[in-house]
């Protein structure tokens, strides 16, 4: 069998679906294949890692007394700006937190394809 695609690799971390046949094939190559077992590791840790985050793991604006210290700090004027707008809607920072998701995810698939076609590109693909 050929090296399990690297959407279906995203599925299987994800694991939302129901398992199908197909599944149970990619699964077994994947115990079989230390490249498949590594990239299905990474991807794995994560899903885990995007779906454990806290909002506080977030990034924020730092506190109002910080922010005037640090723009006091840099300028001299009286009338430095404040800090920018904090996002309080927790709603708001859920979905900027499944954006980062979606975007590591898609960086992780799109580094394995770079890879992929940087093998053929080379004369050969790797068994
Ligand atoms: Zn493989």
């Amino acid at each position: 069998m050929a090296h399990v695609e690297p959407a279906h690799l995203v599925e299987l971390a994800l694991g939302n679906a129901t398992p199908s046949e197909a599944d149970t094939e990619a699964l077994r190559h994947v115990d079989e294949c230390a490249r498949c077992r590594d990239e299905l590791g990474v991807l794995t840790r994560l899903v885990t890692a995007a779906r454990t985050a806290q909002l506080v793991d977030l990034p924020t604006a730092p506190p109002e007394r910080v922010w005037r210290r640090i723009s006091g700090d840099l300028s001299p004027e009286p009338n430095t700006p404040g800090p920018p707008p904090r996002i309080r809607d927790r709603r708001r920072r859920a979905l900027l937190a499944l954006l980062a998701l979606a975007t590591a995810l898609g960086v992780a698939v799109a580094l394995r394809c770079l890879r992929e076609r940087s093998r053929v590109v080379r004369g050969g693909v790797a068994p």
